[in-house]
Parts: structure tokens; sequence; C-alpha cells
């Protein structure tokens, strides 16, 4: 929507939950924002709800006039890592030296950044490694 580091998605946690706003018809979204650098260090977080409302606003006509009745910013600058060149030879493998005992996460070794999909594939490998210690038959 507004690109990397402004608005990328949003989510409309009212249908997610089954809330149907009450009497006061309200309506409550959820924005996400990654590689928000910029965000983060820059903006305290009523700038950050005004951005955010701007782009609202912008690409929902329906939001034009909405009354903003509630808001909260939360930051997990430390939630994933961010990849850059030369941080994938820190992840370590899915097999470990101690016996029975596989890494599984998305930090690990894996084709994918710190995703779901690096997540599954992780859980996938340390199965195998898991797998191809046992004894066959
Ligand atoms: C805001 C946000 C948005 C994201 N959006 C996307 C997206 O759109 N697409 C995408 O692919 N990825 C997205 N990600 C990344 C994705 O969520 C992660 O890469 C993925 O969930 C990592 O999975 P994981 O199993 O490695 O770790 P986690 O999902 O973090 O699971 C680790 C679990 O271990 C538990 N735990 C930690 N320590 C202990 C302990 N000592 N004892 C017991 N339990 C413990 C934690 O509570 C947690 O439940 C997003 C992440 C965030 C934070």
């Amino acid at each position: 929507m507004g690109g990397e580091g402004v608005v990328e998605q949003v989510f409309d946690r009212q249908k997610m939950v089954g809330y149907d706003g009450g009497e006061r018809g309200l309506h409550s979204y959820e924005i996400t924002v990654s590689a928000a650098y910029a965000l983060n260090s820059l903006k305290s977080s009523s700038e950050i709800v005004d951005t955010c409302m701007r782009f609202l606003r912008d690409y929902y006509p329906a939001a034009r006039d909405a009354e903003l009745v509630h808001a909260k910013v939360v930051r997990m600058p430390r939630a994933t890592y961010s990849e850059r060149p030369g941080t994938a030879g820190t992840r370590p493998p899915q097999l470990t030296t101690v016996r029975g005992l596989a890494l599984a996460g998305d930090w690990t070794a894996t084709d994918f950044p710190s995703t779901i999909g690096g997540a599954a594939q992780s859980a996938e490998l340390a199965t195998r490694a898991i797998l191809d210690q046992m004894p066959v038959g």
C-alpha cells in the first residue's frame, strides 16, 4: 500500500474475531509495517498513527470521514532479524553435534529469510536430521 517501511498490510481485525462493531458501529483495523526503520526511529507514536491514517484515508474512501477513537502503536524491532549480505553464514544448520537434538526456527539456515516459509522449511530439515540418525528397520 504505502510501500516498504510505510504501510504494508491492513487487517480487518473485526472480521477476524467476529465482532459486529456494537451499537456505536465501530471498526477495528490492524496495520503492519515491515522494515519500519524510519518509522520506528524517527517518529513518535502519534506521528505514526497520523501517517497511517493519512494512507488509510487516501486508499479507502470510506475512511475519509471516520473518527479515530483509539489507536495503539506496537513496536517490535527485534521480532525478526534483517537479512543483509554476509549474514547467511551466521545461521546454524538444523543438525547439531548432540545426537537426537536438532534446531528449528526461522533463524536457522534455510532458503528463506526470517519468514513463515523459513520456519516451515527449518522444521522439515530438523525432522529429517533426526530421522536420518534413527536406525533403519
Ligand atoms: C509483526 C510480524 C509480522 C510478520 N509478518 C510475516 C508475514 O507476513 N509473512 C511471513 O512469512 N512472516 C512474517 N513474519 C515472520 C514470521 O512470523 C516468523 O518468521 C515465524 O513466525 C517464525 O517462526 P518460528 O517457529 O521460527 O518462531 P516463532 O513463531 O517465534 O515461535 C517460537 C515459539 O517459541 C516460544 N518460546 C520462546 N522461548 C521459549 C521458551 N524458553 N520456552 C518455551 N517456548 C518458548 C515462543 O513463545 C514462540 O511461540 C512476521 C513477524 C512479525 C513479528
